[in-house]
């Protein structure tokens, strides 16, 4: 399972409609946040994530996208959760845990691990990693990538039973990359009956951003590209002075990576309620583009 649920989609302010940013990956038995916006908590409980999360992942300390882990923290410590939780972001993320978060009075029932990170550093999790990338936001930022680990090949029985191999270890052996011997001698080499390795999927999130090269490389192959488009064509300008992405340039960004899907993020009031001209403009660039809405859910399939 890699589910994605858009917990918020709004730039700098709430509205009635979009929170302020946070998105949540399932990925089998670990879930994860990326960015954790005020009143993120509640969008959890609204959108049924579930609070098991493992690992939150900032991609910068701009209030909009950290303040509601203070409030979740709390949340967490009084229902008594006993796991660790690992806060992974850019350098500043352990002051600001120190001062807005560990702080309190309270104790919390549980250990906060801050792990400051560089981009191209691998965080290992369960049958996956999470990539920290290079973005441009005019403060320590990254994106992050989860690349899973690829899959064995499909494994043919009928091909084994063919050859004679007997169910059992010997199948093992064989997924695994082993050739075996059989009773008569016979030596069965693993790529007559197992397909090469399968990728596993990748999803990029670039948090806020200008379009950069890191993010192209990062996205490389990607089933899934989430970026930055904070504004449309008439505020190109206003891109630039801001750190952020219009919708056409996140869109170039999908198209140079080659990255199968892209879903645009992270709106400006003004596109709130009318997405639609980012939509517009991102799809003269890339067609496999969608606006991110507040409780949006993705199952990301395997492809191929
Ligand atoms: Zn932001
Ligand atoms: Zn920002």
């Amino acid at each position: 399972m890699l589910r994605l649920t858009f917990l918020g989609t709004s730039a700098a302010q709430p509205t009635i409609g979009r929170n302020l940013s946070s998105l949540a990956v399932r990925r089998e038995r670990e879930l994860f946040l990326v960015d954790c916006g005020e009143g993120t908590q509640r969008q959890m409980i609204r959108y049924a994530t579930g609070f098991d999360v493992a690992a939150i992942c900032f991609t910068h300390l701009h209030l909009d996208h950290w303040l509601g882990v203070v409030g979740f923290l709390r949340t967490l410590g009084m229902q008594g959760r006993p796991e660790p939780l690992d806060l992974y972001g850019p350098r500043g993320l352990r002051r600001v845990v120190e001062r807005h978060v560990a702080g309190g009075n309270e104790r919390l029932s549980f250990e906060v691990r801050v792990r400051e990170v560089e981009p191209g550093e691998r965080i290992r999790r369960d049958g996956c990693d999470l990539v920290p990338f290079a973005t441009q936001h005019g403060i320590p930022s990254v994106g992050w990538a989860l690349v899973e680990d690829g899959r064995p090949g499909r494994f043919h029985v009928e091909r084994a039973a063919a050859l004679g191999v007997e169910e059992g270890p010997m199948f093992g052996a064989l997924q695994r990359g082993k050739a075996v011997t059989l009773a008569d001698g016979r030596v069965v080499r693993p790529e007559e009956v197992v397909d090469a390795p399968r990728a596993g999927r990748k999803l990029v999130v670039t948090g806020d951003t200008r379009p950069c090269p890191a993010t192209v490389e990062a996205a490389r192959g990607a089933d899934l590209l989430i970026h930055d488009s904070t504004f449309g064509d008439a505020e190109g300008e206003r891109a630039i002075e801001t750190d952020h992405s219009t919708a056409r340039e996140a869109a170039r960004v999908a198209r140079e990576a080659g990255a199968a899907r892209l879903i645009l993020t992270h709106l400006s009031t003004r596109y709130d309620r009318e997405p639609e001209p980012l939509l517009a403009q991102a799809r003269e660039e890339f067609g496999e583009v969608a606006v991110a809405h507040d409780g949006m859910t993705i199952e990301l399939p395997f492809r191929g």
